[in-house]
């Protein structure tokens, strides 16, 4: 039995493992690689691995840092199946296409720079078309149900309360004859946010793979949270400036809207108008919407038992076409944006960013992590100058970053799920999906918490279980 790491390995994007049991090599994600442009283009491209090798795929959700990668995998020669929960197919059917696209226009762009310089042009990582022919590959699966994958190899899904449809998953296999639980945490969810059920934990485990995001950060509370953002908000209206928030199309632009929706009709905010303006993020609600059974109780009491919709208010506009985002250009008065993708490295964020970033009323509001060399990071830096689509702009905009509105289990959340694990029995922690400065000191308080075995893999690293 054997663990290898390849993306997501001392970085929080472009996740995937490889499990080799049983003379069968299962792949955990395969998901996108983000940062500096050229490097990500090329990391994308090629596999550590040969995917022709791969027999089947195991994929905890549908954030692009996890799926991203998928329609290439099938491209360049897997063949075997991608099980997920049912939820994450659905929301995979939006994510991948969408992605299909930005490759292609981004493909476009770079060729226009290219061309200029008698360089040759290069293929888009995938097409739409390659997104497709992927879907087909795709097995939906059930919470708590077991599935035997091969002999004496089986998985079940848990819900991790990330976003909808999100899973842990327990791989049961045999080792020297007795039984082995490996655990993979996907992304951990938080206890008691809005909307989505409180994590699942995988339990009992021999091994587990970790993700580590917020190793070394504890969360805010969300009463505090949502004070903040109503002072936020009150203050640009009476300033007249725009608050531009982008956010992954899947999990965060539904919470944002529904924290909004909520200060609202507490008249803790005024009355302004709330633009989603990112195609993929009107399907993933309809997704949401489809899925009620996800939600947890809150939602359920104040939302779906009155016959009320959480992600639709009176003053929210779904954007749709591109004619209607161009338009939001000329809306003078105090409003909202919402757009993807969530880090600022592509989408209808840019332009947003690129028409707004100069007003000193304005408000850039980052909710979720902010990997390296990513333009949401750049924001965060301080700098008097930053470059969207090539140009330099100068940056008087406000910047707030809040990661308390984050999917992942912080610190304390993180710490939590080991706890619950035998001393005895857990031989192996492997943290991927964390930064160093979050991972190492994680990693020194599970071994505090009497865990030895602790390892922050290097990409490419090979453990023998
Ligand atoms: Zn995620």
């Amino acid at each position: 039995m054997k663990l290898q790491f390849f993306g997501g390995a001392r970085t929080v994007t472009g996740s995937q493992h490889i499990l080799t049991v049983e003379g069968k090599r299962i792949l955990l994600e395969c998901g996108l690689f983000q940062g500096r442009r050229e490097e990500t283009y090329r990391r994308n491209l090629n596999f550590d691995f040969d995917p022709e090798s791969i027999d089947l795929l195991l994929l905890s959700h549908a954030h692009i840092d996890h799926c991203g990668n998928i329609p290439n995998l099938v491209k360049r020669g897997f063949r075997g199946r991608i099980l997920a929960t049912s939820a994450t197919v659905d929301l995979c059917q939006i994510m991948l296409r969408d992605s299909a696209f930005l490759h292609q226009k981004d493909v476009e762009f770079v060729n226009k720079i290219r061309k200029r310089k008698d360089e040759p042009p290069i293929e888009p990582l995938y097409t739409i078309e390659d997104a497709e022919k992927a879907m087909q590959h795709f097995v939906a699966v059930e919470y708590g149900k077991t599935y035997t994958l091969f002999p004496r190899v089986r998985a079940t899904f848990r819900d991790a309360g990330h976003i909808l449809g999100s899973a842990g998953i327990l791989l049961e296999m045999r080792k020297d004859g007795k039984p082995y639980r490996l655990g993979f945490t996907g992304d951990l969810g938080r206890k008691d946010v809005p909307i989505l059920k409180d994590p699942n934990y995988l339990r009992d485990l021999d091994a587990v793979i970790m993700e580590s995001t917020y190793g070394n950060r504890d969360h805010r509370l969300s009463d505090d949270v949502e004070e903040e953002l109503a002072t936020l908000v009150r203050k640009v209206v009476k300033d007249g400036g725009k608050i531009i928030i982008p956010a992954f199309a899947v999990g965060r632009t539904q919470l944002i809207v529904y924290l909004l929706h909520k200060l609202f009709d507490q008249n803790r905010i005024p009355d302004l108008p709330i633009f989603v303006d990112s195609p993929m993020a009107v399907n993933a609600t309809e997704v949401f919407r489809r899925n009620p059974d996800c939600f947890d109780r809150a939602t359920h009491r104040i939302f779906v038992r009155n016959n009320m919709d959480p992600f639709g208010f009176g003053r929210l506009r779904y954007v749709r076409s591109v004619d209607e985002s161009k338009k939001l250009n000329g809306v003078s008065y105090p409003h909202i944006i919402i757009s993807a993708s969530g880090m600022a490295e592509g989408g209808r964020i840019l332009h947003h960013l690129r028409n707004n970033i100069g007003n000193p009323k304005n408000l850039i509001l980052l909710v979720g992590y902010a990997a390296e060399h990513t333009l949401a990071r750049r924001l965060t830096e301080g700098r008097k100058l930053v470059k969207i689509f090539g140009e330099e702009h100068p940056l008087r905009a406000r910047v707030i970053q809040m990661d308390d509105f984050s999917a992942h289990a912080d610190r304390k959340g993180l710490l939590r799920f080991i706890d619950i694990q035998s001393r005895e029995k857990l031989g192996h922690v492997f943290l991927v999906h964390g930064e160093e400065e979050q991972a190492l000191p994680l990693k020194k308080s599970i071994q505090d918490l009497g865990f030895q075995s602790v390892h922050f893999p290097d990409r490419g690293q090979v453990y023998n279980l």
